[in-house]
C-alpha cells in the first residue's frame, strides 16, 4: 500500500497550528519525507517515530521546504546514539548556495546526500519503488518528483513551479498529482513564471489525464474555498485540498 500523509501544505510561512511543505510517504512500510519545511518534522512525529525513515527529498533550497532538516538531524543523531538506527537517511538535495550545501553534506553522520542534478539523469531504483526527477521553473534549481510503484506512476509532485509546456508530459497519466497553487489570478502577471494558480494546476491535471489532484503550497493569505472553486471550474477529476493530517491512499 502506498499512503501519503500531508504534514504541512503552506508556502512562505504557515498560519497557526500549521506547517510549511512536508509530506510523509509510506510505501509498504518504507517511510520517506518529501520536503521538510518549517513545522513539518514535528507534524511527522504524530505519525512516525522516524526510526523507519529511509529517505528525505528536498525539491529546492527555499526555507519553506528545508528548514526542519535541522530538527530532523537532531532526532536522527539521537537515534544513532541510542542504537535505534544504524543506517543513515538518504537525502536528495538540489543545487543551491554553496555554504548551505556544504553544511548539509557535513551531516554525514546521519545523512547520505545524493545530488538531484545527478539523480535526474539516472535510474533511482529502490526495488520497492522507483523515483524520477525533472527540472521545473522556479527562482532557483528545483526538481519535480515522480514515484513509480509496481510499474505504475503513482504520484507526480510539481514542487514550486510556474506552468511551462513540458510539465504536462511529466504529469501525464499519474494516478495522483500533488500540485502547487500558490498564486491568485491577479498575481499571475508578476509571479506566474515561478508559481501556479489553482486554475493552472487544475488545467495541468485535466490536460495530463490525471484523475486525482491534490492542491497544496497555499498562501496563508488566500481563501481556500475560492481556490477550490477556481480549480473545480477547470477540472473534471477528483479534487482534494491538502491540509495537515489528511491521508491519501495512492495505491491500495
Ligand atoms: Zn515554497
Ligand atoms: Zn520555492
Amino acid at each position: 500500500m502506498v499512503e501519503l500523509t500531508v504534514l504541512g501544505n503552506y508556502g512562505a510561512y504557515a498560519p497557526a497550528n500549521s506547517a510549511c511543505s512536508g509530506y510523509l510517504l509510506d510505501i509498504d512500510g518504507y517511510q520517506m519525507i518529501l520536503e521538510c519545511g518549517n513545522g513539518a518534522f514535528s507534524k511527522a512525529l504524530k505519525y512516525t517515530d522516524a526510526t523507519k525513515l529511509g529517505m528525505v527529498i528536498i525539491s529546492h533550497l527555499h526555507h519553506d521546504h528545508y528548514s526542519d532538516l535541522y530538527c530532523l538531524r537532531q532526532a536522527l543523531k539521537y537515534q544513532m546514539r541510542e542504537g535505534l538506527r544504524t543506517e543513515p537517511v538518504i537525502l536528495y538535495l538540489p543545487e543551491g548556495p554553496e555554504s548551505l550545501k556544504a553544511e548539509f553534506e557535513s551531516w554525514d553522520d546521519v545523512f547520505m546526500v545524493v545530488n538531484l542534478s545527478e539523480a535526474k539523469t539516472t535510474v533511482n531504483d529502490f526495488g520497492l519503488f522507483q523515483l524520477a526527477f525533472f527540472s521545473v521553473q522556479h527562482q532557483i534549481p528545483t526538481y519535480g518528483v515522480q514515484l513509480f510503484v509496481s510499474g505504475e506512476k503513482v504520484l507526480t509532485y510539481t514542487a514550486d513551479t510556474g506552468w511551462f509546456s513540458s510539465l504536462n508530459a511529466s504529469c501525464k497519466d499519474s494516478r495522483y498529482l500533488l500540485a502547487e497553487a500558490s498564486l491568485k489570478e491577479y498575481e499571475l502577471a508578476e509571479r506566474g513564471d515561478t508559481h501556479m494558480t489553482a486554475r493552472q494546476a487544475a488545467q495541468l491535471a485535466q490536460h495530463s489525464g490525471v484523475q486525482n489532484l491534490i492542491l497544496t503550497h497555499f498562501s496563508p493569505e488566500h481563501n481556500l474555498n475560492q481556490l477550490r472553486r477556481e480549480a473545480e471550474a477547470h477540472y473534471e477529476g477528483n479534487l482534494y485540498m491538502s491540509a495537515s493530517g489528511k491521508k491519501y491512499i495512492l495505491q491500495p
